[in-house]
């Protein structure tokens, strides 16, 4: 065997590698040939036969109706910055996350040294490693090599040693012998630069590296570094919008039922999954003690594609299989793929916030409560009362309208006649919770300061936040086409709430019936005008919270912080910004009853209150009520007083002075 010791110039200027060449097998005999061919078709064939069902499972799965490669700009921007830069990779892990991008650009140096180092095998190589580019071209790989050898071995350590606790318990066997045949490519790769003298040692290397690189390839398809091949996919043709709840695909169906239910973009997702737990990591359910596990719910659905296939009858939750004869008596879904764990999530979005590959929980989560929901499968009093509270008194709180009547009138709130520039939404919390009302009072209080003209409407109903996120796609849609009617005959053109979960729910999930009119949150438009409002001088130190659905649902970030800023010394918790911990309350979860294992908002407010601030700033009237016993609860418990709890609202109508309230009501 003949090894090539070239002899270009040794001693280019730059690094050590720069100086060796890289060595390379110059012949192979005809026995080596075939043997390599052999050996590249069947790795190749047993990667497609291991692949293929895989992909016909995803092909073969319901369509999704809302599918639009629309807006085609955002698609490739996040193509680039998520696949290409890695950038949520490392953003949201930076440790592992570098490791892991060094991993992922280092394939991508390696794709042409791969490629020539078969066609080198079958004798048409075509990158010479003795060529001015060959020796600045291996080099350059060579160096992403070492940082790859050691990248995958700070991962092993992490993932098979350290194991944190979100991974799961589940040791997988076959990714760690991946991670090893990855470390071997490496090692085998940089060994070439040291083995040049023509023995049997480059040969060794080579052979090495083949076989490798062959046995790597058919592993993929059945362990988490299929997202290798899935992942820019899923990532590319994820469903446009945070949290986006498909619509219905007709009167047959019912959300997320059964394996015909599921479509090719939840099937991709589902393969997605590389099992790192980002998603469990931020879920406040899972770091309370209850049975949701977000990577669970997504593995689950794996798992039943895998046994049952996309055409399947057989219902996907546990609890709705024990009602149907075909009940698989090898249930590959645990009890994590259950309506127990769907029910208990309070749809924060941290997990589809946090996954790095493109997953979006909330539609399955919610998909399979629509399931649920919509085929009577779920029953459940305290959701039963709040479904029976929508329909008959058009609010989640299940009072009179005449209570809300009451209120406007004690208020003396003008009602909207089109002369007003906004309207003002009342929400289920501003109309009939007496906290919420405060709160809206304080906001008129300011729109009143500030000079701008409001009114609110003659009857309103809720905006069917709670119906939509627990599945009962009937009371939503009523609703919603009840909503915009009632803007459409007050001839509305700008709305203002306190409520982020009403903004959402208004501005996107209407849009299935309609388009609303615009509408803005009240921090969005004090900001706005906080050059008109007044700065407190006051020593209170407030400590801010993100509600899920302003901050990761909206991207309103910087607002709600403008404001409290001009009521006192801004405090930020341990968990801010879009990794903000949820109060609890969202996915109608706050109308349901007890919760199992700790409270979500007892331990965020145990952290709110732990920062020492005087006051917990809320933008959410939600939150606002979760933390209300929740930081008595914690106060009691740690002996201190509790922080007060305030709107931004009432942040800011404290420093303003009174205004009489206008004398007539329409
Ligand atoms: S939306 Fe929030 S509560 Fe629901 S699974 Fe995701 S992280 Fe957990
Ligand atoms: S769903 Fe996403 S975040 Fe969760 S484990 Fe899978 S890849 Fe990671």
């Amino acid at each position: 065997m003949v090894y090539a010791l070239l002899s270009s110039p040794r001693s280019l200027p730059g690094s050590v590698l720069l100086s060796v060449t890289f060595g390379e097998p110059l012949r192979f005999s005809a026995p080596e040939i075939a043997t390599l061919l052999l050996a590249l078709l069947a790795s190749a064939g047993l990667f497609l036969w291991r692949f293929a069902p895989i992909l016909r499972k995803i092909i073969r799965s319901k369509k999704d109706v809302d599918f639009s490669l629309h807006p085609l700009g955002r698609r490739v921007w996040e193509f680039f910055w998520e696949v290409l830069c890695q950038a949520k990779v490392i953003k949201q892990r930076p440790a592992p996350g570098v490791a892991h991008a060094f991993v992922f650009w280092g394939f991508l140096a390696f794709a042409l040294v791969s490629v020539n180092h078969f066609a080198v095998g079958l004798g048409i190589g075509f990158l010479s490693p003795g060529s001015v580019f060959g020796r600045l071209y291996f080099s350059f790989v060579a160096a992403w090599a070492a940082l790859v050898a050691i990248s995958i071995a700070g991962l092993f350590i992490r993932r098979f040693l350290v194991r944190p606790i979100w991974l799961g318990k589940k040791v997988s066997y076959e990714s760690g012998f991946i991670a090893f045949l990855i470390f071997l490519l490496m090692v085998s790769f940089l060994g070439a630069f040291f083995a040049t003298d023509g023995g049997i040692a480059v040969k060794t290397l080579w052979w090495t590296h083949t076989l490798a690189l062959l046995i790597f390839l058919p592993l993929i398809p059945h362990t988490k570094h299929l997202h290798l091949v899935l992942s820019p996919l899923t990532i590319f043709l994820k469903r446009n919008g945070f949290s986006k709840i498909p619509p219905l695909s007709g009167d047959e169906d019912f959300g997320l039922v059964a394996g015909k239910d599921v479509t090719q973009l939840v099937s991709l997702q589902a393969y997605s999954c590389v099992e790192c737990g980002r998603c469990t990591e931020h879920c406040p359910a899972s770091n309370t003690g209850k049975v949701l596990n977000p990577k669970e719910i997504i593995l689950g659905m794996r798992s039943y594609l895998k046994e049952f296939g996309p055409a399947a009858k057989t219902p996907l939750l546990n609890e709705a299989r024990d009602t149907v004869a075909n009940t698989s008596p090898d249930n590959p879904a645990d009890n994590y793929f259950s309506m127990e764990a769907a029910f208990e999530c309070t749809t924060c979005g941290a997990c589809e916030f946090q996954c790095p590959v493109g997953i979006q929980h909330l539609p399955i989560i919610i998909g399979l409560r629509r399931g649920a929901t919509n085929t009577g499968v779920w029953e459940d009093t305290y959701g039963t009362k709040l479904f029976l509270a929508l329909e008959k008194n058009g609010n989640a709180l299940g009072l009179s309208a005449s209570e809300r009547d009451k209120f406007i009138q004690k208020q003396a709130f003008p009602i909207f006649d089109g002369s007003q520039e906004y309207c003002l939404w009342l929400g289920c919390m501003g109309g009939y919770d007496p906290k919420g009302r405060e709160i809206i009072a304080d906001f008129a209080r300011v729109m009143q300061y500030l000079g701008t003209t409001f009114g609110v409407l003659k009857k309103e109903k809720c905006t069917g936040d709670p119906a939509r996120r627990l599945g009962n796609d009937l009371v939503f849609q009523t609703l919603a086409e009840a909503g915009l009617k009632a803007f459409e005959t007050a001839k509305v053109q700008k709305i203002v709430a306190i409520c982020p979960h009403c903004v959402r729910t208004i501005a996107t999930d209407w849009r299935e019936y309609g388009i609303a009119p615009e509408i803005e949150h009240h921090s969005e438009f004090m900001a706005r005008h906080k050059a008109r409002l007044p700065k407190q001088p006051t020593d209170d130190s407030i400590v801010y919270h993100d509600p899920c659905y302003l901050g990761r649902y909206q991207d309103i970030y910087d607002e709600p912080r403008e404001i409290v800023s001009l009521a006192g010394t801004l405090v930020e918790a341990p968990r801010s910004h879009e990794r903000s911990f949820c109060c609890g309350a969202g996915g109608g979860l706050v109308f349901l009853g007890e919760e199992s294992g700790e409270r979500v908002s007892h331990v965020r407010a145990a952290e709110l209150a732990a920062t020492g601030a005087t006051t917990v700033g809320t933008a959410c009237p939600f939150c606002n009520t979760m933390f209300r016993d929740a930081l008595s609860a914690v106060s009691s418990t740690n002996g201190v007083a509790a922080p007060q709890l305030l709107d931004i609202a009432q942040l800011t109508a404290r420093a303003l002075p009174p205004i009489p309230p206008p004398t007539t009501v329409n």
